[in-house]
């Protein structure tokens, strides 16, 4: 039996153990189509937190849509199963599920909105603003003004791809609570971008962070897999689901991190994958004419891992190539290979330059 009562959500009752689909009504389209941003929240039947998850801000970046997909429906896709994620009638507290914010830009398949703006660099939003300042003050007024924490899904942009990691800013401790629950091998510290969800969130009273992984225009399950066990162990530190949590034996703090760059334009052939662990000097990626002949190649300034990865054989002179985040190959095997449900022991990582962008 519920001992909580119904969560009302923009007009809508959620009765405890239940899901419901709503949308954020976002006003009609040219065609005179309407537009909305779908939602579903998961109301549990014991008193807990409000969990928001938010996904395809960048209307490009797909491996997040399937994180949620799979937190609401399990992995065939179908809610009510046995292969559920998430009880209904066990949960406690909700879950306010946003599978796809810009949902116009998913369907030009780029990363903005059809005004072309970054949605997430204009939270709050403006009531009266642009298009894309609507859509960011919705979903700010609606979603994370009720919510207790937020976790945005994220990944590279189609040029690149990151090895799964949370992004979150170090100096705000219920932020880094939720890092650490998370559970990645890498933790990012950066405060965000102005007018990005995750800052104006978290500087409003939502504690947030924020997952990259993968690339975009993708469903790389590697990629989703992290991202789902991540929200779950989430949930487990927040009282939400029973959960022995699986964390690494070591973690990475990487307050800063640096690009190795190309020193010669050309196409790129890249040595390495995102997760490898590098030597200084050693070749990471080649350089050939359009021929195919090789006329650089590219070493690892430094020994550590590869967190980003250059995915576009295109390079110019200064391009980035790998962001490699220093540790000792020691250090990263245990960090991949050993999991426990302790706390992790943890590595300060402060590398020269700062991060190159988020
Ligand atoms: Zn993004």
């Amino acid at each position: 039996m519920a001992d909580i009562e119904s969560f009302h959500f923009e007009g809508n009752e959620i009765a405890p153990g239940t899901g419901k689909e709503v949308s954020l009504e976002l006003g009609d389209g040219p065609a005179g189509n309407s537009r909305s941003i779908p939602v579903y929240i998961i109301h549990g039947t014991r008193p807990g937190p409000v969990l928001a998850l938010t996904a395809g801000i960048h209307g490009d970046e797909l491996n997040g849509v399937s994180v949620a997909h799979h937190l609401i429906h399990g992995d065939d896709h179908i809610a009510g199963t046995d292969d559920d994620r998430i009880s209904r009638e066990e949960l406690a507290g909700t879950i306010i599920c946003v599978p796809v914010v810009n949902i116009e830009g998913m369907l030009l398949e780029q990363r903005g909105a059809p005004d072309n703006r970054d949605i997430n660099r204009l939270f709050p939003g403006k009531k009266q603003g642009n298009q894309s300042q609507r859509i960011a003050y919705v979903l700010f007024n609606s979603v994370v003004k009720r919510s207790d924490y937020l976790i945005d899904l994220h990944s590279a942009p189609h040029s690149r791809t990151n090895l799964p990691h949370v992004r979150a800013n170090f100096d705000q401790k219920d932020c880094m609570e939720l890092a650490r629950a998370f559970g990645t091998q890498i933790i990012l510290h950066s405060t965000g971008p102005r007018g990005s969800l995750r800052r104006t969130a978290t500087k409003q009273g939502t504690p947030t962070i924020l997952l990259e992984a993968g690339t975009a225009h993708r469903f790389e399950m590697d990629a989703v897999h992290a991202g789902i066990e991540g929200v779950l162990n989430v949930m487990g530190h927040l009282g939400m689901i029973e959960r022995e949590n699986k964390l690494p034996a070591v973690r990475l703090l990487v307050r800063r991190s640096k690009w190795a760059r190309a020193e010669a334009g050309g196409l790129l052939y890249s040595r390495v994958n995102v997760g490898d662990h590098v030597k200084k000097g050693q070749e990471i990626a080649l350089v050939t004419d359009p021929l195919g002949e090789q006329t650089h190649s590219i070493e690892s300034p430094r020994t550590g891992v590869i967190v980003g990865l250059a995915l576009n054989p295109l390079v110019r002179a200064g391009d980035p190539i790998a962001n490699i985040v220093l540790c000792s190959s020691g250090k990263w095997k245990r960090a991949q290979n050993e999991f426990n449900a302790d706390e992790p022991e943890e590595e300060s990582v402060d590398d020269e330059e700062s991060l190159d962008d988020a």
